[in-house]
């Protein structure tokens, strides 16, 4: 039975995840799924509250506050409670395109507003939404939802990320005839060649990517715009045209060594690994393998947290992360006041696994790298550091490393500049409060437009874009049929 103050007698729990040490000989997802009873328990620690924080989704200064898909987390919160598990999903579907993507690797910004955490702990809400959503796919209630009329427009998708594909879901239900472009060989951008294995296994991005094609969507891989087939020719074979293109320039360095063999992007790295996995299972080495290697990963973030799990993975020697920035704080600092989701310390899954393997956190901070070492074979073999604005000052530090990582971030969007697209550092511009670029027709969405970011961000770009698209041309087909006076 659920009581007015569960969010305080109940304490809050997070489902397992399997042992550290054990997991990092396999690939597969670390967090296991709840059992019933006690995610029923966590849902019942929502006070269902009448302004909910919690699904606000806003940047308060630089931080995501609230969930930006506005989920209705205390609907689907209290039905979950309830045992109301069918309900709970389609409250969930309101919003939510993809549960499954978001409750595997969403940072839960929710999470960080909700107002049980004011006084006691917040709700478990990621927990909950993979939860309803991975009963929902086990239970057989996701079924292909074929739309019953079309409306003989035709909408271009490029790019089939999370934006691509919420985009093309929404036109695709809303009558559009939706094609989806993809330059690689596999769909679902950086959910399938980004975010590793151990955050969303692919089988999930693949199964959902087969739904959508049942559902009518033509999907076509392999086939890059702007060089396979031009921007031109797409906008004049299809009604409007979305690039949803993602920020796939990574940000690298320009210091003596840099063209050494060894120093990777960090997203090649990935790539290569995923891939390797997808089309060989474990049999043989990927392109890049950091096996027996000194590993190095430059970057503290997200992304160096993913090197630094494939790299303990794959079985290297040792593995270090530079960031140019102190720890964070591990209790709310002032500056981020409730309701704001603040940054803290924590201990990625990548940093627990790396304290079971060598008995130590790979994270060195305030540090900056200032020239490569390397041998008479032009291979690395260490790179040189100094503090960065370390009021200590600290002395130049040599490291050994064969292999390095950089994991710097992103700048933007690639080459979109030659097909007549603006671009305003490095991001594709669009018209102020709106989804459409320089040019009519052509839209665009997600980390391309926004800049790199988040997958629910990308998913709410994508859910607006659609509409915007759907707006404009039932505005256009209205305009065209008009009679002539
Ligand atoms: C290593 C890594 C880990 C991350 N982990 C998380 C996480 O745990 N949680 C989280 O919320 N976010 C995470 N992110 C961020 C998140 O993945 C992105 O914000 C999100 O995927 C952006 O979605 P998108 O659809 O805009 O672009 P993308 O996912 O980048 O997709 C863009 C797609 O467009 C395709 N494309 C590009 N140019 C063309 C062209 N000319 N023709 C055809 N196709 C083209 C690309 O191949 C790609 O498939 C991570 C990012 C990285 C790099
Ligand atoms: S999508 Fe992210 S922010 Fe929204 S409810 Fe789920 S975990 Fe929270």
């Amino acid at each position: 039975m659920r009581g007015t103050t569960d969010f305080i007698e109940q304490k809050r729990e997070k489902p397992k995840e399997l042992d550290a040490a054990k997991r990092v000989a396999t690939w597969k997802e670390y967090v296991q799924a709840f059992p019933e009873a006690k995610l029923r328990t966590q849902a019942s620690r929502c006070m269902e509250c009448g302004t909910p924080f919690c699904q606000m989704g806003e940047l308060i200064g630089r931080q995501t506050s609230g969930c930006p898909l506005y989920n209705l987390i205390p609907e689907w919160n209290t039905l979950a409670a309830q045992g109301k598990w069918e309900e709970a999903y389609q409250r969930l579907l309101l919003t939510n395109n993809f549960p499954e993507f978001t409750s595997r690797a969403c940072p839960a910004p929710c999470e960080g507003s909700c107002t049980a955490g004011l006084v006691s702990e917040p709700v478990t809400i990621k927990s909950i939404e993979r939860a309803i959503i991975d009963r929902a796919w086990e239970e057989g209630w996701i079924k292909p939802r074929i739309p019953l009329k079309r409306n003989g427009l035709k909408a271009a998708v490029v790019g089939s990320g999370p934006a691509g594909l919420t985009a093309a879901d929404d036109l695709n239900q809303a009558g559009y005839d939706v094609t989806v472009f993809e330059k690689e060989d596999r769909f679902g951008g950086l959910l399938m060649y980004g975010i590793p294995n151990m955050k969303i296994e692919k089988q999930y991005v693949e199964r959902r990517v087969d739904l959508l094609q049942a559902e009518g969507i033509t999907f076509k891989a392999n086939t890059e715009i702007g060089k396979d087939i031009t921007l031109d020719e797409l906008e004049s074979a299809f009604d409007a045209v979305l690039l949803c293109i993602g920020a796939e320039k990574q940000r690298d360095m320009d210091i003596p060594g840099r063209d050494l063999k060894g120093i990777y992007p960090a997203m090649e790295y990935l790539k290569a690994n995923t891939k390797h996995l997808l089309d060989h299972g474990e049999n043989g080495e990927p392109q890049i393998s950091a096996k027996g290697k000194k590993v190095i990963v430059i970057g503290g973030g997200d992304t160096g947290a993913d090197c630094v799990a494939t790299a303990i993975r794959q079985g290297c020697k040792s593995v270090v992360q530079f960031g140019k920035h102190g720890e964070l704080p591990k209790e709310r600092p002032e500056h981020e006041p409730w309701p704001v989701n603040p940054s803290l310390f924590t201990l990625d899954y990548a940093y627990e696994e790396s304290f079971k393997v060598f008995g130590e956190d790979p994270r060195q901070y305030y540090i900056q790298t200032t020239a490569f070492h390397g041998n008479e074979n032009g291979e690395v073999t260490g790179l040189v550091t100094v503090p960065f604005s370390d009021p200590r000052g600290a002395e130049q530090q040599v490291w050994e490393a064969d292999l390095v990582l950089i994991a710097i971030g992103f700048q933007g969007v690639d080459d979109s500049k030659s097909a007549g697209i603006e671009l305003q550092n490095g991001l594709i511009q669009t018209l102020p409060g709106s989804f459409q670029t320089n040019r009519e027709g052509i839209f665009a969405a997600g980390d391309a437009k926004r800049g790199a970011s988040l997958i629910v961000w990308a998913m709410q770009e994508g859910k607006k874009a659609a509409k915007e698209i759907d707006l404009y041309l039932s505005q256009k087909d209205k305009a065209t049929c008009q009679p002539s006076a």
